[in-house]
């Protein structure tokens, strides 16, 4: 299958899994526009490269998620989206009576108000272009509950609902919506982790996986970049034209508990 004269708007993609779905877009042809809130040479390195292995374009765009506007700006900037994949995230775990109000607001504003602002933008390109596949990432979390994440359990289960609203009001257009709802992946923020966990844990590497990290998922494995990445080139295939407004776990049977 082939992405080729696609462009593709991956937020918070220079790292995790906001880099592994751009480089599998980038390996199915797609051109990439990979983003986060920071301009360092080694973010538009990052993107050049990805355009050189895979021969397609792979350009930078700067553009903070937390900022409305600069959502909107990322995909003006970019001026074509035929892929709009909703990534950019962040995480904190506290209790509700003691939640920072700001940090609440700040993940409200990352993962879910980020993919309204770009939505919102990226429709009129779709129609325009005629075709057009967003791609949210949800998780588990979209879709279950864990304690002290409320923020995020909020803004992840109200992607979801966005998800289904984008679909219904595309549905009888050439574009499509879906969330993605990963459980734990192999990032290497969780690969960081592991070390100190053995330590704190006084447990071998796969003890740790296995009874620490991955106790909710029942595989025992991590989910993989790659897999989240070819879970989304599948999103964008023909195969999945009929597929809109739903969900699809990456999660080794989290949510099957
Ligand atoms: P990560 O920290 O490696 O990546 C997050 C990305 O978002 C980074 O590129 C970061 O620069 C970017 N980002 C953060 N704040 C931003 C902002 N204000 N503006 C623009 N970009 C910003 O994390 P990840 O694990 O790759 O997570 C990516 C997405 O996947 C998140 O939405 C997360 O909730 C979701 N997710 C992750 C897992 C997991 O196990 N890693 C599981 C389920 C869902």
């Amino acid at each position: 299958m082939s992405l080729k004269g696609k462009t593709a708007i991956i937020t918070g993609s220079n790292s995790g899994i906001g880099l592994g779905v751009a480089r599998e877009l980038a390996r199915a042809g797609a051109d990439v526009v990979l983003n986060s809130f920071t301009d360092r040479d080694e973010d538009h390195a990052l993107a050049a490269e990805i355009g050189r292995e895979f021969g397609v374009t792979g350009r930078y765009i700067k553009a903070d998620m937390s900022k409305g506007e600069e959502c909107r700006a990322l995909i003006e900037q970019a001026g074509a989206c035929d892929i709009l994949v909703n990534n950019a995230g962040i995480q904190h775990v506290e209790p509700i009576d003691t939640f920072p109000v700001d940090t609440w607001n700040r993940i409200i504003a990352i993962n879910l108000s980020s993919a309204f602002h770009t939505t919102a933008a990226a429709l009129p390109l779709m129609r325009k272009a005629g075709w057009g596949r967003i791609v949210n990432i949800a998780s588990a979390h979209g879709l279950t509950a864990s304690p002290f994440k409320s923020a995020y359990v909020a803004a992840k289960h109200g992607v979801v609902g966005f998800t289904k609203v984008t679909a219904l009001e595309t549905a009888e257009e050439p574009i499509t919506a879906n969330a993605i709802c990963p459980g734990y992946v192999l990032t290497p923020l969780v690969e960081a982790q592991i070390p100190d966990q053995m330590k704190v844990h006084d447990m071998d590497r796969e003890t740790v996986i296995r009874e620490v990290m991955l106790t909710r998922q029942p595989s025992k494995q991590f989910a993989t970049v790659e897999q989240l990445g070819g879970t989304a080139v599948f999103l964008c295939s023909e195969a999945a034209a009929q597929i809109t407004g739903t969900t699809i776990s990456v999660d080794g049977g989290w949510t099957a508990l």
